[in-house]
């Protein structure tokens, strides 16, 4: 049966995968993109910029057959290795084995690779064209080139893939209200960089650093972590990259704080702040000040709609229908599990109401997971060290390795499986209840007796469901 073609607006990483997905199927996608193709051009500002990839994401990616070509360019991250202001640290297992990890990836390179595949694919790839408007009644959208003619282009179909300041969202939203609704966290983020050791000055080595370099080592600090500065209001993070260098996100309050981008608003006040907040990662970053005075503070917030459709005319997905805040690594993951579920139906022979389909069956999920990941702040940037909080991770952990049919942490579940992001809230609610309830009267996880709060746990919670991968 003859398909009506897909315009995609966004060749981001959302937008490549799914117009990936839909070729495949031979579909007839064409992909339109603001930027100029940076296959050609270069990335802007060249930084590296990185991002966690877990399950979901490489569910998407397995089902368009690049899972493994992202693999060999990614660096595992096994759990999250806490700093704390003394400078030692504690490195806290995301899972029960490395099966469980995370990988950080480029987000230059992953795009790259998308491209290709989408290209490889049959693709038709438009870049440096603007989407400025779109006209649903008469299927019509409205580009700037990179020259800054208009032009008009007929759509059956077109997908906002065009991230959190989508314009096909805003043109949707002028044609019919989308209910949309954008809360600020009031914190912003700024990215700096830990160099690869061969880059890093003798006098910024420990003598045991200098000796790892000698030996060929790349990484300053243990590679294969999600490295967490929590300080309460605030933290820095740093994933590493596959060429030995780290980026490092310094998240922290827009004002009203101590610190915060206000109190802290050129290098020489904010080095002050990290000499004593974090003091063991600011001999590794010699490129510092220049990073601090010149690398923009970034907003973040979350997006909630409404609605994600206009009948059969116009769908969002990705960041353009549901940014969130990037504190569960889940924005990209959860973007390209829209991917993986929409490519599907769109291929399928019934096709009326598909976007209110996808809408309907989606948007609790992204509700969920726009929850859990603002919750997730206060965890990484505080909870990780509370007494409360890691006794209940300790007794999670042994109920789950005692009774994993009936318990797994809500942290594994979101990152390691394809269980629907509502049911991980809804379950993980149930568990951290029961949790605490087990703990009562206990100073101490060892006393309490195991074998009788897994019975209790098996007689109080339904079995998990069977784990379901989208692409498997
Ligand atoms: P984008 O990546 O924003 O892509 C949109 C594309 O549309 C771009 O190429 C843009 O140029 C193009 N475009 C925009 N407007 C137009 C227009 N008018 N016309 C044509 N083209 C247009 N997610 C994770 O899963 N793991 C992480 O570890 C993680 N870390 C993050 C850290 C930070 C600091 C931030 C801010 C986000 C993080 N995320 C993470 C979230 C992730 O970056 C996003 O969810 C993801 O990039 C969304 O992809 P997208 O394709 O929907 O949108």
């Amino acid at each position: 049966m003859h398909k009506q073609p897909i315009t995609i607006i966004g060749a981001g990483l959302v937008g490549t995968l799914l117009a990936t997905l839909l070729a495949q199927r031979g579909m007839a996608v064409e992909l339109f993109e603001k930027r100029p193709d940076p296959r050609r051009q270069g990335f802007i500002g060249g930084r590296s910029i990185n991002l966690a990839l877990s399950e979901r994401g490489l569910a998407g990616l397995r089902m368009a057959g690049l899972d493994q070509a992202v693999l060999a360019q990614a660096v595992m991250m096994r759990g999250r290795m806490i700093h704390a202001r003394d400078c030692t640290t504690n490195l806290q297992r995301y899972g029960i084995n490395d099966g469980e990890s995370n990988q950080s990836v480029s987000r230059g390179d992953l795009n790259l690779l998308l491209l290709d595949a989408a290209e490889k694919a049959g693709v038709a790839l438009h870049f440096g064209q603007t989407l400025l408007d779109a006209d649903f009644a008469r299927h019509r959208l409205t580009f700037a080139d990179h020259d800054g003619t208009r032009h008009d282009h007929a759509f059956a179909r077109v997908i906002g893939a065009d991230g959190a300041g989508s314009a096909l969202r805003a043109a949707m939203n002028r044609h019919a209200a989308l209910g949309e609704r954008i809360e600020p966290l009031g914190h912003g983020y700024k990215e700096l960089e830990i160099p690869s050791l061969a880059e890093l000055p003798d006098t910024a080595l420990t003598a045991q650093q200098r000796q790892r370099r000698d030996a060929g080592d790349k990484f300053a600090i243990e590679p294969n972590a999600l490295h967490i500065w929590p300080r309460g209001n605030c933290m820095c993070i740093a994933l590493p990259n596959a060429s030995g260098s780290f980026t490092v996100t310094l998240f922290l309050p827009h004002r009203d704080a101590e610190p915060s981008f206000a109190s802290l608003p050129d290098a020489a006040r904010a080095r002050h702040c990290f000499e004593t907040d974090y003091a063991d990662i600011l001999p590794l970053m010699p490129r510092f000040d220049r990073d601090y005075d010149d690398h923009p503070v970034g907003t973040l917030a979350t997006l909630y709609l409404d609605r994600w459709h206009l009948d059969d005319d116009a769908l969002l997905i990705g960041d353009a229908a549901h940014a969130i805040v990037p504190f569960h690594g889940q924005g990209m993951n959860a973007g390209f599990e829209d991917a993986a579920i929409l490519a599907p139906l769109l291929a399928g022979n019934d096709t009326a109401g598909v976007f209110a389909r996808f809408t309907q069956q989606r948007k609790p999920d992204a509700d969920a997971i726009a929850a859990m990941a603002l919750e997730n702040y206060v965890e990484m940037r505080d909870s990780v060290v509370e007494d409360d909080y890691l006794r209940k991770r300790i007794l999670g952990n042994r109920l789950a390795d005692l009774a994993p049919t009936h318990f797994m942490p809500r942290y594994r579940m979101v990152t390691f499986t394809s269980l629907p992001y509502a049911y991980c809230v809804q379950r993980g609610l149930a568990q951290d209840t029961l949790l605490g309830q087990l703990l009562q009267g206990h100073a101490e996880v060892d006393d309490v007796d195991l074998d009788a709060a897994a019975a209790t746990l098996r007689a109080t919670l339904p079995p998990l469901p069977p784990l379901t991968l989208p692409g498997a």
